[in-house]
């Protein structure tokens, strides 16, 4: 593992059949699909800037940017809208990406409330509970209640719940955390983990093993337990960092660090368990193949 940030899995080149494909979008973004049927999860590219959310002036969303996107990922394929929890780099685009894809926006109380506030449908506007199951296509998803990592000092950043319409522009802190969710998404061509905030709870994966784990390392606190907890205990494959960029910049594909969050020590503690999982960086704004897992990595890794 090279501590410069390089992509070390396979873009896609053509349809592969039977394959599941992930776009990163920065932060915990990602959109995963199967040429049929895809799932959007925390799709966040307006990245208001470092000031206006220091300063808590009011963020408006970019929805000509999330039109770009819904084009670029292809409108018809968007089958469900995701948020894993409701802070505003989670939260704050998703309800538009749902409004432009005609997509449910899914996710706690709180990410509905985000929705109302942004004028999605109430018939698209579904809340889910801890341990709920649910298909889209040949995807299974299921939500985990997990926790938020210790993010701002130590701290979690903008605790509580969002209890009434959310209208945008509102400042970042008017994004509360709600719940969290790590996503279990299950598939014909394996099972992929959404593990979005670097918290966790020390049961939530008990008897859950994953293919590819995406694991977001920003606000993380010690490595070796967030690892222990997370990756090693879901018998992770395929570990891939997300959440790592810096998301006060604008989406661009080239990869800029968010500060503090320490790639190197995250690269160094995940190497002592080579033996048991692969970690690998994707790149930004662009598809790779995810699954099966001999198709995602690069001829001459190894996977154990
Ligand atoms: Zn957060």
């Amino acid at each position: 593992m090279k501590n410069n940030y390089e992509s070390l899995l396979m873009e896609t080149s053509g349809l592969r059949q039977g394959s599941v494909r992930l776009t990163w979008l920065g932060t915990a973004g990602v959109f995963i699909e199967d040429g049929k049927t895809g799932i959007l999860i925390d799709p966040y590219v307006s990245r208001f800037g470092m000031s206006a959310v220091a300063l808590r002036l009011p963020l408006k969303p970019d929805r000509q940017l999330v039109q770009k996107w819904v084009e670029k990922l292809s409108r018809e394929k968007i089958s469900a809208v995701i948020v894993s929890h409701s802070h505003f780099d989670h939260a704050a685009d998703a309800p538009y990406f749902a409004i432009e894809a005609g997509a449910p926006l899914i996710g706690t109380e709180s990410t509905v409330n985000v929705g109302r506030g942004a004028g999605v449908e109430e018939s698209k506007l579904i809340a889910v509970k801890p341990g709920q199951t649910m298909t889209f296509g040949d995807f299974t998803v299921t939500f985990i209640e997990s926790v938020h990592g210790p993010a701002v000092l130590g701290h979690v950043p903008f605790p509580g719940t969002i209890d009434k319409p959310l209208v945008p522009p509102a400042a970042a802190g008017k994004y509360r955390l709600g719940g969290v969710f790590a996503l279990l998404i299950a598939h014909p061509a394996g099972t992929i983990l959404h593990h979005g905030s670097a918290g966790f709870k020390p049961d939530m994966y008990d008897g859950i093993s994953v293919d590819v784990l995406l694991l977001g390392i920003s606000g993380r606190g010690n490595t070796y337990q967030y690892l222990e907890n997370v990756a090693l205990k879901t018998r992770a494959r395929l570990v891939v960092p997300i959440h790592l960029d810096n998301f006060f910049k604008p989406l661009k594909d080239d990869m800029s660090f968010l500060p503090m969050v320490k790639f190197d020590e995250f690269c160094r503690k995940a190497e002592k368990h080579r033996d048991i999982f692969m970690v690998r960086t994707m790149p930004l704004c662009k598809e790779i193949i995810a699954l099966p897992l001999d198709a995602a990595i690069l001829p001459g890794d190894v996977l154990r």
